[in-house]
């Protein structure tokens, strides 16, 4: 049987590939985003705990209403604003989720979305799958901000929706209060919806505060505030997210959420939920990051690369142009092969494979493992 792809030019995400390839090699895989701590046992009894009590069957559709109530009462401390649990939050099964369910829910034939490259994968064909024409825009290299007046001359009367992600996979960039401020000038003339993609809230830098768009009152009645528990508890293999969103718009998400997974892991959200109760956790994660972020640098500071600013998420770029010219897929594919380290090239996010010849380095990874990743990287 042959079917008429929707999809034709995907293919598997770069997360994967390069994954296999240093599992195929027994490279360090420093390549797809995911921790190797372990997950706090108190968390994992906390599962427990709600399988053995019997919590085991559908949740509401919406979420627990422990969870929703938590995440309202954390945003309402962090960022000032109060979502209702009742009407304005929804659980979801990841960010993924989340980030399929406020395209699907806004984005019609036609309709332009703008998206700032490069971009993480999980945008652009959920906005083709719904008909959309994705706008791009790049950050400008090597630090990667966002030319206002650039998405000032890109918005259109067929603008639908402007996704932003900070802190940015894969850059580490992260939005300044001076972007948000350009932000406000130019939206408030337009219809634009916005997908805010914050998944990596509780991890920035150097007295880098996270701008959710939930803390500014003209932009959170249009944005959808999507994040993910898996960056904060290192637990990406639960995949639970959640979605923050006015009622007019999280009335359109949950429609299409409840006919995607409809609910999310049941003891996994009572136990995110008492979890939450100690801000620490979260709180004290960007200093725990940043420590692992310095600790990298000083480590290579002897190699030949070149890093990049990172001032948020667990992901370091490194600029390889001092060692080799060849294109940053190749690098890295015989980096993971011949040097046993493996990252992520840059220009697949990118529409048109731009190549700054960067790559892609995750440190959320125990000592041992960036100290033997180091080491090959100081070889080279
Ligand atoms: N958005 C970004 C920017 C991400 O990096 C990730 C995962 N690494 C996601 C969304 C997806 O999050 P989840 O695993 O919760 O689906
Ligand atoms: N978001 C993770 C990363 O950036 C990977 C998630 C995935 O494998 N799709 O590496």
């Amino acid at each position: 049987m042959k079917i008429q792809s929707k999809l034709p030019e995907v293919g598997v995400t770069i997360f994967t590939v390069m994954s296999r390839l240093a599992d195929d090699y027994h490279a360090i895989n420093l390549s797809q985003g995911f921790p190797d701590f372990d997950v706090s046992p108190e968390l994992i009894a906390l599962v427990e705990k709600y399988m053995r009590c019997g919590y085991n069957q559908y949740a509401p559709m919406q979420g627990v209403p422990e969870l929703r109530e938590a995440i309202a009462q954390k945003t309402f401390e962090l960022y000032h604003t109060r979502y209702n649990p009742q009407t304005e939050i929804t659980v979801t099964s990841g960010a993924t989720e989340a980030l399929y369910s406020a395209i699907t829910a806004v984005v019609q034939k036609g309709d332009e979305v703008i998206i700032f490259e490069p971009a993480y994968d999980a945008y652009v064909p959920v906005i083709q799958l719904n008909g959309g024409i994705p706008v791009y825009i790049e950050l400008k290299f090597p630090d990667y901000k966002i030319d206002w007046d650039e998405v000032q001359n890109a918005i259109s009367k067929k603008t639908k929706l402007i996704i932003f992600n900070s802190p940015h996979n894969p850059t580490g960039a992260v939005l300044s209060s001076e972007d948000i401020a350009a932000l406000k000038s130019i939206i408030g003339h337009t219809d634009a919806m916005i997908l805010s993609d914050e998944v990596y809230e509780h991890i920035t830098f150097d007295g880098f505060r996270h701008e959710s768009m939930s803390r500014y009152p003209e932009l959170a009645e249009r944005s959808f505030v999507v994040s993910s528990f898996g960056k904060t508890y290192h637990t990406t293999g639960w995949k639970i997210g959640y979605c923050l969103a006015p009622s007019s718009l999280a009335k359109e998400f949950q429609k299409v959420h409840q006919f995607l997974t409809f609910t999310s892991n049941t003891p996994v959200e009572y136990a995110y939920a008492e979890f939450m109760q100690n801000k620490d956790a979260y709180l004290n994660l960007s200093l725990f990051y940043q420590k692992r972020r310095d600790k990298f640098l000083s480590m290579i500071n002897n190699s030949r690369f070149k890093a990049l600013p990172c001032r948020g998420t667990y992901f370091q770029l490194l600029d390889y142009s001092n060692i080799s010219d060849e294109s940053d897929i190749e690098f890295s594919k015989r980096l993971t092969i011949e040097h046993g380290v493996a990252s992520i090239p840059i220009s697949v996010f990118y529409n048109r494979k731009d190549d700054h010849k960067v790559l892609r380095f995750c440190f959320a990874k125990q000592d041992q493992t960036l100290e033997r990743a180091a080491e090959k990287l100081c070889k080279i």
